[in-house]
């Protein structure tokens, strides 16, 4: 599957947080598509690179699930 993280804002400023969402397609104009998008227009403009993961991937530190892209990853 493919994936594309981004970044959010973490309650430690120190830290960075990621966000893991599975891609949806193939970017289109710069955004690229997600699973829990809501339409067309929705979705990560100019993502970070996409990665080509097994279903089994583990996050590395700062990084999680999206809960709506991954509902099956949530708690583990
Ligand atoms: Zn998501």
């Amino acid at each position: 599957m493919w994936i594309v993280s981004e970044r959010v804002r973490s309650a430690d400023l120190r830290k960075e947080e990621r966000v893991v969402h599975q891609a949806v397609g193939r970017p289109e104009h710069d955004y690229q598509r997600l699973s829990c998008s809501d339409g067309p227009d929705d979705g990560i403009h100019v993502p970070g690179q996409r990665l080509c993961v097994r279903g089994d991937h583990v996050l590395g530190e700062g990084q999680r699930w999206c809960t709506d892209c991954f509902p099956e990853k949530q708690g583990t």
